[in-house]
């Protein structure tokens, strides 16, 4: 009997994964997660993978906080766990610049609106204890914006995203760790975008008392692996004493299967769900690969790039709106303006995956995550060129051409 609900295998294209994220994984990556063997979470070797990632994942990002581990999923579930000490009606200051800032607001209403305010609308609700500082798009949250913020309302929380990928823009993570700490408060970072991109050190910003990242950006683990976060003792005291209502996000008990127990780091962690050996392989590759590159290296590699990308879309007419180095954010030349959504569509229907933004104004996001080499770069470039030129704009072949040849050049000359 043929039953029509089995269809044929699915098959995924190869596409050229030029946008905000996911990144390209790497092929080592992607090799460990196939080839690991089939092993229970309980195994001797995944319990000592978990414990060399945590090890490992303290390097890549500066800290000695004990509680620094992964969180099965992907960017949200590290971010759920970092809004998880947040409770009903606890003040809290969200610092909103873009998409994701916007969805990180969200979570905190969730989390601080009473029961009455969650039975009103359940799926947006209001909460009362929440402040949101909203910043245009197109702009990055300064240190003159928090300190106002945070001297007025005092919250018990604060909270940003550390780069806005929505918009492409950088906040003013200094700034907000200052604000944080003269004024008592828990300073909560979505790092999604930065981990593995950026050269920063969690433990330069004591201001910053929970820190959450993805595996799919800046640490190039696709594979559905896990979510790094970071939490200060005062964090983790903070939980204790007032709680979060999860189980599996608990940031104390998740933690406990990375070999964390009662704030110190034990031999061998103890159940808390059933990890898998392949993910875990793959997460410890990742992390290797990181730290053999180093983040300062790879985080000069993005800017060295980012330039050449950014010069030659430049040199189209096009005006970039972003700052950080990962992507670029941009407008189209004056004569195909209001065409964004359109463009981007034209592209990623032949495979190349760049992006519209997800919030007002439309723009065009091109990313350049684990892509940094000039060949992959030059291919960005001349496909992008290709699709102004199908919507009937106009390019200058030889002066972008020359813009992208000088910006690598001369720092080839520098070097
Ligand atoms: C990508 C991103 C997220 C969401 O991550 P997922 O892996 O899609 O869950 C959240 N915040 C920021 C800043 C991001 O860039």
């Amino acid at each position: 009997m043929s039953n029509e609900n089995i269809f044929p295998k699915l098959e995924i294209p190869q596409t050229i994964a030029a946008g905000p994220g996911p990144g390209n994984t790497d092929a080592r990556v992607l090799a460990a997660f196939s080839n690991a063997g089939l092993a229970d979470h309980m195994h001797a070797d995944v319990l000592r993978g978990m414990i060399e990632c945590k090890k490992m994942l303290r390097d890549v990002w500066g800290t000695s906080n004990i509680h620094t581990f992964g969180v099965a999923g992907t960017g949200w579930s590290g971010l759920d766990m970092m809004f998880s000490g947040v409770q009903p009606g606890d003040k809290v200051v969200m610092f909103v610049n873009g998409t994701f800032s916007g969805i990180d607001a969200l979570s905190a209403r969730m989390k601080a609106a009473t029961a009455e305010e969650m039975a009103q609308n359940s799926l947006n609700p209001e909460a009362s204890s929440v402040i949101t500082i909203n910043v245009p798009h197109g702009q990055s949250v300064s240190g003159d914006i928090i300190e106002k913020a945070l001297s007025e309302h005092k919250p018990k929380w604060a909270a940003m995203a550390h780069w806005e990928t929505g918009s492409g823009r950088i906040n003013d993570i200094e700034g907000f760790s200052a604000a944080c700490e003269k004024y008592g408060v828990l300073g909560l970072v979505d790092a999604v975008s930065s981990l593995g991109v950026s050269n920063f050190r969690i433990d330069d910003y004591p201001g910053i008392h929970g820190w959450a990242s993805c595996p799919q950006k800046g640490i190039c683990c696709l594979p559905v692996t896990y979510a790094p976060v970071s939490f200060s003792d005062r964090f983790i005291e903070t939980v204790l004493a007032s709680g979060a209502r999860s189980f599996v996000h608990h940031p104390v008990m998740e933690a406990r299967h990375w070999g964390i127990v009662e704030g110190k780091d034990v031999e061998k962690g103890t159940y808390h769900r059933t990890h898998s050996a392949y993910a875990i392989a793959a997460f410890h590759e990742a992390l290797r690969i990181t730290l053999a590159q180093g983040l300062a290296a790879r985080s000069a590699e993005y800017e060295y790039h980012e330039n050449a990308l950014r010069s030659a879309v430049e040199a189209m007419g096009c005006e970039v709106t972003s700052n950080m180095t990962s992507l670029v954010v941009l407008n189209l030349p004056k004569d195909l303006a209001g065409r964004e959504m359109e463009l981007v569509q034209h592209c990623r229907a032949q495979n190349f995956g760049i992006w519209p933004t997800l919030s007002e104004p439309v723009q065009v996001r091109i990313g350049i995550l684990n892509l940094l080499t000039r060949e992959s770069v030059t291919e960005i470039v001349d496909r992008f060129a290709q699709a102004i030129r199908d919507l009937g704009g106009n390019i200058d072949d030889a002066f972008v051409k020359e813009a992208l040849n000088s910006s690598y050049n001369v720092a080839v000359a520098a070097e």
